[in-house]
């Protein structure tokens, strides 16, 4: 499996495991009406962004503690395993910077 490039493996794993099923639909449909238009295609299948897999994504705690931690949207191929785009959420980031909403 290829290195993650935006999120370890074990952090989209994580928050693939929490995903909410009564919104994740609701949320993600939300998320390809800001962020389709500038979605990319698997580079590596050519797999449309619409197609890809849209996951609501936080950094992990120790990220979030050395002041790296990132949240926001991201698409994966799941076909090829691969982590097409990353789309930054800054309100969201700093909701959990303050709120402290962690995995
Ligand atoms: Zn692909």
């Amino acid at each position: 499996m290829e290195e993650g490039k935006f999120f370890s493996w074990d952090e989209v794993k994580k928050n693939r495991d929490q995903i909410d099923w009564v919104i994740f639909p609701t949320a993600m449909k939300f998320a390809k009406e800001m962020y389709l238009s500038e979605a990319k295609s698997c580079p590596k299948c050519g797999q449309t962004p619409e197609k890809l897999f849209w996951l609501g994504i936080q950094s992990s705690n120790e990220s979030w503690d050395k002041g790296e931690g990132k949240a926001g949207f991201l698409t994966i191929c799941e076909k090829c395993n691969l982590q097409v785009d990353f789309f930054r959420d800054k309100e969201l980031e700093n909701a959990i910077k303050e709120g402290g909403i962690r995995l």
